[in-house]
């Protein structure tokens, strides 16, 4: 699919805001500053698709962009932001909750950890959650130009082995935006998702 053709559909607070669930959804998912943004735009080509906005209340929506009729991207809350209010949190972790056990258009789910600081309790959750849902998962450990390969190496491999033993159909990927890191293993992805 030509992900360059990705545009701006809506922002919704909640599932009950999207369109109708038909179609093919894959969602990327992260903690904020995990590089979601970046990785979004990467992908499509696009310097400003996503917004790589600090402002949380900009951010806190769900953003769907269309590829072509029927195959959309979902850009869902950044979670795990410290300095916001313990109710907000909650609004935000049950919208993604939602989203993943309700939402049936979805088909892939896109997790993305910054490759320094992997699988803190939300991105655990997410991919429980999508476990649970038989929605198949990619971990993407982003911004990996940070780390020199060894190092990089090892914590894919670390990484892996904390994944496997639950199971479900999850692949774990290094990725940069900066260096052009994965993009071609995230769009492969996303193509054999669109087809199922
Ligand atoms: P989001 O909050 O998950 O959407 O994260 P952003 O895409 O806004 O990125 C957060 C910060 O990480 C920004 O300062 C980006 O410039 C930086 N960043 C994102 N991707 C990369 C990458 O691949 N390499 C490096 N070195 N920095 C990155």
């Amino acid at each position: 699919h030509n992900y360059h053709m990705a545009k701006f559909v809506i922002s919704a607070p909640d599932i009950r805001h999207l369109p109708k669930d038909t179609g093919i959804e894959v969602a990327f998912a992260g903690r904020s500053n995990a590089g979601k943004s970046s990785a979004l735009n990467a992908l499509t080509q696009q310097k400003s698709l996503a917004r790589t906005s600090k402002t949380p209340g900009r951010t806190q929506l769900i953003n769907l962009f269309e590829v072509e009729e029927g195959i959309r991207l979902v850009d869902l809350p950044g979670y795990g932001y410290a300095e916001v209010p313990e109710e907000m949190k909650r609004k935000w972790q049950k919208a993604l909750g939602e989203y993943l056990q309700k939402r049936e258009c979805i088909k892939g789910l896109v997790v993305l950890m910054d490759i320094r600081h992997p699988l803190k309790d939300l991105d655990m959750q997410m991919i429980e959650w999508s476990i649970a849902m038989e929605v198949p998962v990619l971990v993407l450990l982003t911004k990996a130009d940070k780390l020199a390969s060894g190092a990089r190496k090892k914590q894919l491999m670390e990484v892996r082995q904390t994944l496997e033993p639950l199971g479900g159909d999850v692949e774990v990927e290094y990725f940069s935006a900066l260096k052009k890191i994965g993009i071609d293993k995230l769009r492969i992805k996303l193509d054999s998702w669109y087809s199922t």
